[in-house]
């Protein structure tokens, strides 16, 4: 077993506890649906998967959803960042009708005990039928 998965290992949350994301359900029955491959339903919901995915440091899942024009080649987690809580803050488009949607959160971290909060308007696309990532819309766009 290489050192990296021992270390995945160890910070996976239990499936019976409560989801990382803040949603009123286990983490099995949450976003750990959606890190096992389960498709998002909608924008916001593949944002609370990221968002949990950082959490538990699901590299994959990351990787997968994110856009084919816009995913990075590599993804390191800082061991001096802790997420400690997420606010979808609103959404746009995202239904079955649509091909894009937006999503603005704000995501909030300690890093080095420091607390601070990272707040994003993101932009999701379809790919082959799944909602992915693709980027940060800039203010004023
Ligand atoms: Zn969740």
């Amino acid at each position: 077993m290489s050192s990296r998965s021992r270390r995945r290992r160890a910070l996976a949350v239990a499936p019976t506890a409560t989801c990382p994301c803040g949603e009123p359900a286990t983490y099995a029955d949450g976003c750990g649906r959606l890190h096992a491959g389960a498709a998002a339903a909608t924008p916001a919901e593949l944002m609370r998967s990221r968002y949990a995915a950082f959490v538990v440091r699901d590299r994959d899942h990351l990787l997968r959803t994110w856009s084919s024009a816009q995913r990075p080649g590599r993804l390191d987690f800082d061991d001096a960042l802790r997420w400690t809580g997420l606010e979808i803050l609103g959404s746009t488009g995202g239904t079955a009708f649509h091909s894009t949607g937006t999503v603005e959160f704000r995501a909030h971290f300690e890093y080095r005990g420091v607390a601070g909060v990272h707040q994003e308007n993101s932009l999701f696309v379809r790919e082959d039928g799944r909602w992915v990532y693709d980027r940060a819309i800039e203010p004023g766009e």
